[in-house]
């Protein structure tokens, strides 16, 4: 089932999450000279233009990205979202104006942000999809993009020449099977490269399935996990995201203070309506 497509998330509260996460890790990544692998296993189209059907039908990245870009003249905004909101407006302001039409998805970030020594490999299965972030990357030579299912494209490429990696799992969860599937794949990994840094992405739709996602890691063997999560409104019966989190595995050591300092303003800047935000950020497995 390839039903999902994420143009019409793109820039949502989801995403801020996500790639401002993912930016200050590939930014702590590229602090040392040596180069280093960023593995995605489902990557999307690396790109998305917030003016067609998609984004307007949805209009998520109103209560996302397009806020927090309006909001930074009202308040401080934290230094560590300063490099992925530069990185947001650095895109829009290179297109035919100056407006918010451009979002990156996370092929989008990794490629402003990766250097000739890094590499980047890309799996995306959608027919569709493909084809876009193939012509994303036409110019990118160190990226590698293939149209195969992204678990096994991320055990397969493990540990990296270079020992050095950012790996980021971000499914679709089309299917209830994705939760432990991802989970599980990242255990798998660890086994095979306990020093990379990995990036497990989740929606808050059915509070139990992060419970046992929880229980799942908990119990296994991989050390130093950071679990960030940021919820719009409270856990709910009815359908429907709520909230969202990152399960973060040997993050950047300066990571959780930065995380600290963005969390409480996205719970003033993106909160729904009435609703309260709240957020959770916590180290549940030790070094
Ligand atoms: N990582 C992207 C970003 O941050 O911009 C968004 C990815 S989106 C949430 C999930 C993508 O996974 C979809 O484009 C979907 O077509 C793709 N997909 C679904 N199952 C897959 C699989 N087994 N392997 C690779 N890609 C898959």
């Amino acid at each position: 089932m390839l039903s999902y497509r994420h143009a019409f998330h793109a820039g949502n509260f989801a995403d801020v999450l996500k790639h401002s996460v993912l930016t200050l890790v590939l930014d702590y990544m590229t602090r040392k000279e040596k180069g280093f692998s960023y593995i995605d296993s489902h990557s999307g189209a690396g790109m998305y233009q917030l003016t067609d059907s998609y984004a307007q039908k949805t209009g998520e990245y109103k209560e996302g990205i397009a806020r927090l870009l309006s909001a930074e003249t009202q308040q401080a905004t934290p230094q560590a979202l300063q490099a992925y909101l530069e990185l947001i407006r650095e895109i829009n302001q290179a297109s035919s104006n100056d407006e918010l039409s451009l979002y990156p998805g996370s092929p989008g970030i990794a490629k402003a942000l990766l250097r000739r020594q890094d590499s980047a490999h890309l799996f995306e299965l959608h027919p569709t999809d493909i084809d876009y972030l193939n012509d994303f990357c036409q110019r990118w030579r160190k990226a590698h993009v293939k149209q195969s299912d992204g678990y096994q494209g991320v055990l397969s490429l493990l540990p990296p020449p270079s020992r050095r990696g950012v790996v980021l799992i971000d499914p679709p969860y089309e299917l209830k099977e994705d939760y432990p599937k991802a989970v599980k794949t990242i255990i798998r990994a660890y086994d095979k490269f306990a020093t990379g840094t990995y990036i497990l992405w989740y929606p808050v739709v059915k509070r139990e399935l992060i419970n046992e996602m929880e229980k799942t890691f908990t119990a296994g063997q991989v050390k130093n996990l950071l679990q960030v999560e940021f919820c719009q409104r409270p856990d709910t019966e009815e359908y429907g995201m709520t909230g969202t989190g990152l399960f973060i595995v040997n993050p950047p050591w300066q990571l959780k203070s930065q995380l600290e300092e963005i969390l409480p303003y996205l719970q003033t800047q993106l909160k729904k309506g009435q609703d309260t935000a709240s957020y959770k950020l916590a180290q549940l497995v030790a070094e």
